[in-house]
């Protein structure tokens, strides 16, 4: 799930009141369509009132979360989520998920200026994922706003620029751990692979395109619905592929009728072997050729196959390949520095 719920409201017609029954709508409706399936939510930056102003310290919504989401996890999750809105347990044998509340490192979050560590959410991070190294355990991050440079917006990450780093450094340290991070909010569908200090390949991130269309002021497009499906090795839960499934909205009205059809197999599409970090290392590399007919392949699919006849050149597709290879300032700047060759 992107982890959205309550939709994007003037603010005068919300209240934390709204919210609460929003997300609970949300949550009941899922657990009666889906009463069998596992559910591990993430929160969003509009799961709360104000909008974005995530706290450092236990409230009115983590408290009702908690409560909400109680039948889907386990009790050792429940404490922190209490706290502050993040959570880990374990998935399956020797898989633990974690679900940070990223919207506390979230540019717009007032609450945690000038803050080092909002709601101790990095220390418990580094923590938990050392637990999972000496357990022998992997880990499977899961957060709503995603790290790195936003693939649309030249030199901007979604995060304060400090805590993208400090996030990044944490991912480079325990790149053997997490076995893979999956993120929402631009309502796109983007890559980036993670490069340790040497440049090597070492995790693989995923943007899942949002459920509800959204276009923002700069861009001439939109996306479709879309919703993912992914495929793991069960030893070792590394990942092997990712169908993408999507609803053609131009379609949908004028047949009055919703239709998901699948979009793409990432392996297949991409000719790729897997998705783990050595092949979208390589994958997001070939984007880079001019006029590459894979990279406008993967626009297409950015937009959920909005529209496309988009051609993404110049600015537009450095910030794309610099955004999907470069999640550091320095590394992130020395590309955009370059340019592209088309
Ligand atoms: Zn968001």
């Amino acid at each position: 799930m992107d982890g959205r719920q309550p939709p994007a409201r003037p603010r005068r017609e919300l209240s934390t009141d709204t919210v609460i029954r929003i997300i609970s709508n949300m949550t009941h409706t899922i657990r009666e369509f889906f009463p069998d399936i596992s559910v591990y939510p993430a929160l969003g930056n509009h799961d709360y009132w104000p909008q974005d102003q995530l706290p450092v310290a236990t409230d009115e919504i983590y408290q009702a979360v908690a409560k909400l989401w109680e039948p889907w996890l386990q009790p050792e999750a429940l404490p922190t989520l209490r706290r502050g809105g993040f959570y880990s347990l374990v998935i399956l044998p020797k898989l633990r998920l974690v679900s940070l509340n990223t919207n506390l490192y979230y540019s717009p979050n007032k609450v945690t200026v000038n803050m080092t560590d909002p709601a101790g959410q990095f220390e418990w991070l580094e923590a938990t994922l050392e637990t999972c190294r000496q357990s022998d355990e992997k880990a499977y991050i899961i957060a709503h706003v995603p790290i790195g440079y936003l693939p649309y917006v030249i030199g901007t990450t979604a995060m304060r620029e400090a805590y993208n780093e400090k996030l990044v450094e944490i991912f480079r340290k325990y790149s053997d751990v997490v076995a893979g991070q999956f993120y929402g909010h631009t309502h796109r569908d983007s890559i980036m692979v993670l490069l340790d200090h040497e440049g090597q390949p070492v995790n693989s991130v995923f943007v899942t395109p949002a459920v509800t269309p959204f276009r923002h002021a700069n861009e001439p497009y939109s996306n479709n619905p879309g919703l993912r499906m992914y495929y793991y090795n069960s030893p070792d839960y590394s990942l092997l592929d990712v169908w993408q499934y999507y609803m053609n909205l131009t379609e949908a009205n004028l047949e009055r009728k919703p239709d998901w059809k699948l979009e793409y197999i990432m392996t297949k599409d991409y000719n790729i072997e897997d998705i783990q970090p050595k092949s979208l290392y390589g994958l997001a590399q070939s984007f880079r050729t001019p006029d590459s007919k894979t990279f406008q392949n993967y626009f297409n699919h950015f937009m959920v196959s909005y529209n496309n006849s988009i051609v993404c050149k110049g600015l537009c597709k450095l910030e794309q390949v610099c955004s999907a290879l470069f999640l550091d300032h320095k590394s992130y700047f020395d590309c955009t520095l370059k340019g592209n060759s088309d």
